[in-house]
């Protein structure tokens, strides 16, 4: 991520008061400071990162989201191959009811009950 995008988020995890100040500093030198455009941010890094939980993790994400330097896309996970399937959406809607794994030797039914995977994509501004 940007230097000016990495000190709003600063700010901002400061203020909420979620995490102290050692803990910010190693989400953003150990992991935020290293996102590329258009790269994903996972909350199960963060949770490795700081030892936190998952709903810290989002908690987290939801103030970066706030800046407006990610949007949620979404896409399907097959549980049978551990493996995300390659095609995302911007829409929630756009997702189909009902897939196949994209994996080879997999071909495992996927639904959009089961096996939504709703991901954060890193957007740059230089605001
Ligand atoms: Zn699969």
């Amino acid at each position: 991520m940007l230097e000016n995008m990495l000190l709003n988020i600063e700010k901002k995890l400061r203020e909420s008061n979620l995490i102290d100040l050692d803990e910010v500093q190693i989400i953003l030198n150990g992991y935020l400071k290293h996102l590329s455009n258009n790269s994903y941010l996972r909350a199960g890094k963060i949770m490795e990162k700081i030892d936190c939980d998952v709903n810290l993790a989002y908690k987290l994400i939801t103030l970066i989201e706030d800046l407006g330097y990610v949007r949620p896309v979404y896409s399907l996970y097959c549980n049978g191959c551990r493996q995300e399937q390659t095609k995302e959406y911007e829409v929630y809607t756009d997702v189909p009811k009902e897939a196949v794994c994209q994996t080879v030797d997999c071909d495992l039914d996927l639904n959009f009950k089961n096996d939504l995977l709703v991901l954060f994509k890193v957007v740059y501004s230089d605001d």
